[in-house]
């Protein structure tokens, strides 16, 4: 596992609250899969969407890091300071035909009634050029190729079909905010990133990072989504959902609980070592069995949340 060089990976939290259990296990995953591999890991603060970032909240996220032991590479990007490289990036996909403006509101999308994956399909109203009397509002992408395998580095190979999740997609909001699947694209260029480790709730997300990839004129990283963990009901665990913030001086447990989900328990699960003690231990045991081998089967795990005990 350690042939592999040139490996970068990263991890990329917003930061709308602390972190907490599942973003500590995406955080885990993916810093294991770096150093695994003998691999840099990088750190983005995903602060572009301004409406969901807490103040202080990249702060505390970065504080709990170090406490887990989870150090990363580098300085830190943070995408809040990077919006000429995403216009850039606009610019060329518009000037390429690689993307048009979009003068629908949600309602109209939802009006046409055809609805996917992720909800409503875009009808390709404003495809080719907009309607007469309708301003721009969005920038969408064209969803040129309909059809992707992944090859998921955990999962196998994945088939998507790009239309079915949503066809055409927006990489510049309404608001005048870059979306993620852009921002995401234009910084994993930027950083280099070889692999992106990250939860399955983002699968759908992939076939469209790679359109862009390719609209862009890139080779894309390889991905591989893991585990989530989820409330009763099956939704992602999420400071919405009633996650509870983490405390570095809770990180021996915590962190144990995190690789005891992930079936690499510490040797002493009562009395777990230090932070870095314990990812020592768990990087050991992963030149004999890889991370694929050791994620559960199931897409999803159960965790204690406020609501009770599942
Ligand atoms: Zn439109």
């Amino acid at each position: 596992m350690t042939q592999a060089n040139g490996y970068v990976g990263r991890f990329a939290p917003t930061p709308s609250g602390a972190l907490h259990a599942g973003s500590l296990l995406a955080a885990t995953i993916s810093w294991l899969d770096a150093r695994a591999h003998g691999g840099q890991w990088h750190l983005r603060i995903d602060d572009i969407d301004t409406p969901r970032v807490r103040p202080g909240a990249a702060d505390v996220i970065l504080a709990t890091l170090e406490d887990f032991g989870l150090t990363w590479d580098g300085p830190v990007t943070w995408q809040s300071r990077r919006g000429s490289a995403y216009q850039a990036a606009l610019d060329t996909l518009l000037a390429n035909d690689h993307a048009f403006p979009c003068g629908c509101t949600r309602r109209d999308v939802a009006a046409d009634g055809h609805t996917g994956w992720e909800g409503p399909v875009y009808p390709g109203t404003c495809r080719h050029g907009l309607p007469p009397g309708r301003p721009p509002r969005a920038v969408r992408a064209r969803a040129a190729q309909r059809h992707w395998t992944v090859g998921d580095r955990f999962l196998g190979p994945v088939a998507f079909d790009l239309e079915a999740l949503g066809g055409d997609f927006v990489i510049r909001r309404a608001d005048g905010i870059m979306a993620y699947q852009l921002v995401t694209v234009v910084d994993d260029l930027a950083l280099g990133v070889t692999d992106v480790v990250r939860g399955i709730d983002l699968l759908g997300s992939t076939p469209r990072q790679l359109q862009l990839h390719a609209a862009l004129g890139a080779d894309a990283p390889r991905y591989a989504h893991h585990p989530v963990l989820t409330v009763p009901g099956g939704a992602k665990l999420a400071k919405g959902s009633g996650a509870e913030g983490l405390h570095g001086d809770a990180a021996r447990a915590e962190l144990a609980t995190t690789l005891r989900r992930i079936n690499l328990p510490p040797s002493d699960p009562d009395h777990p070592d230090a932070p870095p003690a314990q990812l020592a231990e768990a990087l050991d045991r992963l030149t004999a069995d890889p991370l694929p081998t050791r994620l559960p089967l199931t897409t999803t795990l159960a965790t204690r949340t406020r609501t009770g005990s599942v």
